[in-house]
């Protein structure tokens, strides 16, 4: 079975958010333990990776030694982080495969993911990355081009678009390395945003992609049998934060649809992950899983989270 598990900002990070390579090889380690035993239970893993804290540290070196060095556009951030948690995870992989004496070769890919170069998102950026900034901070920003928001009291806050991932276009290579046996680390960040030009050329832009649907269009590419978005709760929870929160276990699309409309799922976080294992289950009529990273082998078995087949 092809399983493609999709690692949320807990797995890269400490416990309190906290970014440093100590911090991300520890949380590496950690979310690799559970990998590494889902590959000994015999799934053929596929593994992406969101990238939003490493991003934000490289936006804010871009922001401090801009006089020195020139700054590199948000796609080159988005390259960058996915090589540098690519080869982090893979030493923190084959380190977990040893200790459980299995034997498989590893490989991490860098790949670009098409979006539309008249994605509504463009006309109107919803993502805030970086860090809060002064408004004269912001304003020096704003005329090079920069999109700001004005956030409350924490101050103003960058904007990019958050396309729609149309392609995977390295998707190719992740399935020949899988077929091959290879556990892959691919598409972190949901890919490295590219457009196509009139005349064919690819052209990478300033944008971020969800990772959750980003691990869905992968999921799909590669003939994934499971989506597995890994994250920091058991399982998906409908009346979330009140005292009618209750956990969703075993669910058909329709009705898990039905329970995102009626706004269960909060935008910035759980609403993706849920809109990315419906476009999965839909798509494939496979099952897609929610759940937390200690409970991805019970997870795929359909024994734990929050488990969406087709209606
Ligand atoms: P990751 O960093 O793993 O991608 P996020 O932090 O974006 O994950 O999303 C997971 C978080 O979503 C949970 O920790 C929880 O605080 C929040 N959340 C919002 N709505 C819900 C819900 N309905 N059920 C469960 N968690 C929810
Ligand atoms: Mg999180």
């Amino acid at each position: 079975m092809r399983v493609l598990v999709a690692l949320g900002g807990n797995a890269m990070t400490g416990p309190d958010g906290s970014a440093g390579p100590d911090d991300q090889i520890a949380a590496a380690e950690l979310a690799m333990g559970a990998v590494a035993d889902l590959v000994a239970a015999g799934a053929d893993v596929v593994l992406t990776h969101g990238n939003g804290p490493q991003v934000g540290n490289l936006l804010v070196k871009n922001e401090l030694s801009a006089a020195v060095v020139p700054p590199v556009p948000l796609d080159w951030c988005g390259a960058q982080t996915q090589a540098t948690l690519g080869f982090v995870l893979l030493d923190a992989l084959e380190a977990a495969l040893e200790r459980r004496g299995v034997r498989r070769p590893t490989a991490a890919v860098v790949t670009r993911t098409l979006v539309a170069h008249d994605d509504p998102g463009f006309g109107r950026p919803t993502k805030p990355i970086g860090r809060y900034l002064s408004h004269e901070e912001a304003a020096a920003l704003i005329e090079h081009g920069q999109r700001f928001e004005e956030r409350g009291a924490k101050g103003w806050r960058r904007v990019v678009a958050s396309p729609e991932p149309q392609e995977i276009l390295d998707a190719g290579a992740v399935s020949v390395l899988a077929r091959a046996g290879y556990v892959v680390v691919a598409n972190g960040g949901g890919g490295i945003p590219v457009v196509r030009d009139l005349d064919g050329t690819l052209r990478g832009v300033e944008a971020v992609i969800d990772k959750d649907l980003g691990a869905a269009l992968l999921a799909q590419s590669v003939d994934a049998d499971r989506l597995v978005i890994a994250t920091d709760v058991d399982n998906a929870i409908i009346g979330y934060g009140t005292d009618q929160a209750q956990p969703i276990g075993k669910v058909d699309v329709d009705t898990m649809r039905g329970y995102a409309a009626d706004g269960h799922f909060a935008s910035g976080s759980m609403g993706p992950k849920v809109e990315a294992i419906c476009r999965f289950v839909e798509r494939s009529g496979n099952i897609g899983v929610i759940t937390s990273l200690s409970n991805i082998v019970a997870g795929v078995r359909g024994e734990s989270g929050t488990v969406v087949v087709p209606s």
